[in-house]
């Protein structure tokens, strides 16, 4: 009789070395990659039709692997219709387009589709429009770059952002058309993609938008610093009009009745090449669906219990049209990953790997399996046959906004949701975002690390779930550690600095963020739930988190006494009443309701708020402080007074100015936005 082997010792990874190895074993870093070329060709721009020949081609080689369900969804779009706060935008039909310069030389200087960033989508037809070109110093966004400058029927060479320029140069002042370029650039030769997407009044008063590199530009600076007459010609075959938004959805149906599911979500839009943004995203997706199919197909694994399901969106607006369309997607939703470019060559791309995780406010534990996972393989090296031997280079990224992940992570959808991006990347929305700069190592790692992650949290194991818990909970007390040892540091260098009012103010301050620690830890790690129904396994996650709740509030205690000995060794005085100033006697009376479901779109803001009032938004938003202020809307759950969400915030990231959450709140009022339920602040 043959004897049964013994099961060997689990390793300690999260995932079980069975799972992990099978994974690895299938996933084909070289496939994904040639699925990356293939994807590149198209010009992938929201709603065209380049966009929905990648999504066939998409569906095609999943139908042709046995996927369950695929189908590509259409929602109307057209510059007009919203989904929730977001304006879909036109479709754009982009044939050709040229810019001539005529004097002082005859030469080409953009051509569409030699370069396909050269001619920025949205633009319109222009029938041999001719012009002299003039300079824009300040930028072109701001109606203060325009003093002194007549632009009325000429072509407008400017830096800001395309859309603003045509808006301030063209719609405003007559301008005949703009030409964009940019400064940031290490190189010259870099054209770089810029998107008009006119919506509303915008559709009949936007012309067209050339972009060109920063040594093409530079030329034409020096011919008008010299005096000399400049003028170009455009010629373009392009219209804008209503269209449609497609969404390419795709699944492998689970054996349970609940009908729960896992997915992941991959843009696949922008323009082409677009390799590493975000075609290397979608072609991952691709390959995942792929393999699962082959595997469950061949009997290599079980059908899982949880459906899992594919999506392959344009941006933002393509998810926002799907949840609007089939609100019940997101509550079956148990996890979501985000993969947005996951291709990199590192070394080329001057690229980190960044774990985005699920935010605060809406905590899960996908971003443990995937940093757990990960390392493994850095140490363990994992490659590809054709693909680099460079190290991997990841980190934990924070919560960030820029993509999907945070849609199906906003309080409406409230998904737990993880992603994967590479960032920065020297070719990122340019010309040169070519295949050549993706590496099918980096694919097969993100490849093999999402399909383990998505059967182990779809399988419905026992032991899965238990080797979470530990984990997560281990996860959770280092992170509870870390930001007592940094607030310890501080109050250190204060005391030593002689700063009393300031070490009492963050005392006070660094407990209230302890207990918003604990409170998401705790909200995170009761999620695993979600990946066992073996009611003895649910009573021992809830012992897990029994005790990290005792470790926290011990942890939190033993804080307390070294603060009041710290205060009575340096002689600091701690008010009873915790001491506030009037901002912050005004936050705790606020208790916010946001009027709108769906992430704020900053646009709408703007459109309400006017131009001056977001000009001081525009700055943070893209300064760093977009995060605090989409986790701040997440919070104001029409219970928390604006105090509580600053101070949730404050725990998730460092330097969040908390009149800036004010300002937030009283600015969404301000347009109709939101409301305030007022409370009595209650003395302490
Ligand atoms: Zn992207």
């Amino acid at each position: 009789m043959p004897r049964k082997p013994k099961p060997s010792i689990p390793s300690g990874y999260v995932i079980n070395d069975n799972l992990y190895k099978t994974c690895l074993r299938s996933f084909s870093g070289a496939q994904a990659k040639r699925y990356v070329e293939a994807l590149s060709a198209f010009h992938r721009i929201q709603a065209s039709a380049g966009f929905l020949d990648a999504a066939k081609y998409i569906a095609s080689e999943l139908k042709d692997a046995g996927l369950d369900e695929v189908k590509i969804h259409k929602f109307p779009s057209d510059g007009k219709k919203k989904y929730f706060q977001w304006v879909a935008p036109a479709e754009w039909r982009g044939h050709r387009g040229v810019l001539r310069m005529l004097k002082p030389e005859e030469k080409i200087l953009a051509s569409f589709p030699d370069i396909m960033c050269a001619l920025c989508p949205g633009s319109q037809k222009a029938d041999k429009v001719r012009g002299q070109l003039v300079f824009v110093p300040g930028g072109g966004g701001n109606p203060s770059d325009y003093k002194g400058i007549n632009v009325r029927n000429k072509f407008v060479l400017a830096t800001s952002h395309a859309s603003s320029v045509q808006k301030e140069a063209v719609m405003k002042r007559g301008a005949l058309g703009t030409v964009q370029f940019p400064v940031d650039v290490d190189d010259p030769d870099k054209v770089k993609y810029f998107g008009l997407f006119p919506a509303g009044e915008e559709l009949k008063k936007f012309t067209f938008s050339f972009s060109i590199s920063r040594r093409t530009a530079e030329n034409l600076r020096s011919l008008l610093d010299k005096g000399v007459k400049v003028v170009l010609e455009a010629d373009v075959d392009a219209s804008v009009g209503p269209g449609e938004l497609s969404v390419l959805r795709a699944s492998i149906k689970g054996t349970g009745k609940e009908r729960k599911e896992i997915n992941i979500i991959s843009h696949l839009c922008h323009p082409s090449p677009g390799a590493n943004d975000n075609a290397s995203g979608a072609a991952a997706n691709l390959e995942v669906a792929r393999t699962l199919a082959h595997l469950i197909k061949s009997r290599k694994i079980k059908r899982p219990k949880h459906a899992i399901s594919f999506l392959w969106v344009p941006e933002f607006y393509g998810t926002f049209a799907y949840l609007w369309k089939y609100p019940d997607y997101a509550k079956k939703l148990l996890f979501s990953i985000n993969l947005d470019m996951v291709g990199e060559d590192q070394h080329k791309c001057n690229s980190t790997l960044g774990i985005v995780n699920e935010p605060d406010s809406m905590p899960g534990v996908l971003s443990d399996i995937f940093y757990d996972t990960l390392a493994r393989m850095r140490d363990k090296g994992v490659f590809s046959k054709d693909g680099t031997r460079n190290e991997l280079r990841f980190k934990k990224a924070g919560f960030m906004t820029g993509s999907d992940h945070a849609v199906l992570a906003e309080r409406t959808f409230g998904v737990p949701s993880v992603a994967l991006i590479n960032w920065p990347d020297n070719f990122y929305h340019s010309s040169h975002d070519l295949p050549e700069n993706t590496d099918a190592s980096m694919l097969k790692r993100i490849g093999a690390a999402s399909l383990a992650t998505v059967l182990f949290c779809a399988e419905n194991s026992s032991a899965n779930a238990l080797s979470l818990a530990a984990h997560a909970a281990a996860t959770r007390r280092s992170r509870l550690l870390d930001f007592i040892a940094k607030k310890k540091a501080i109050v250190s260098t204060l005391i030593a600095q002689g700063r009393k009012k300031e070490t009492a103010t963050i005392f006070q301050k660094t407990l209230l963020e302890l207990e918003a620690i604990r409170d998401a830890s705790i909200n995170g790690l009761s999620t695993v739930e979600r990946i066992s129904d073996d009611p003895f396994v649910q009573e021992l996650i809830e012992n897990t988190i029994e005790e990290f709740d005792e470790f926290a509030n011990y942890e939190i205690a033993l804080y307390k006494q070294y603060m009041a000995r710290t205060a009575g060794k340096y002689n600091i005085h701690i008010d009873k009443q915790v001491s506030r100033d009037a901002a912050e006697k005004q936050m705790l009376s606020l208790v916010p309701k946001l009027k709108f479901k769906g992430n704020l779109s900053w646009d709408n803001f703007r459109k309400r708020l006017g131009d001056k009032g977001y000009g001081f938004y525009r700055d943070k938003v893209y300064g760093g402080a977009g995060e605090h202020l989409w986790e701040a809307m997440n919070f104001a759950d029409g219970i928390k007074n604006i105090h509580d969400i600053y101070i949730r915030v404050s725990a998730e990231f460092s330097n969040v100015d908390k009149n800036l959450i004010l300002r937030l709140f009283k600015d969404l009022k301000k347009t109709g936005l939101a409301g305030f339920k007022t409370v009595r602040i209650m003395e302490m």
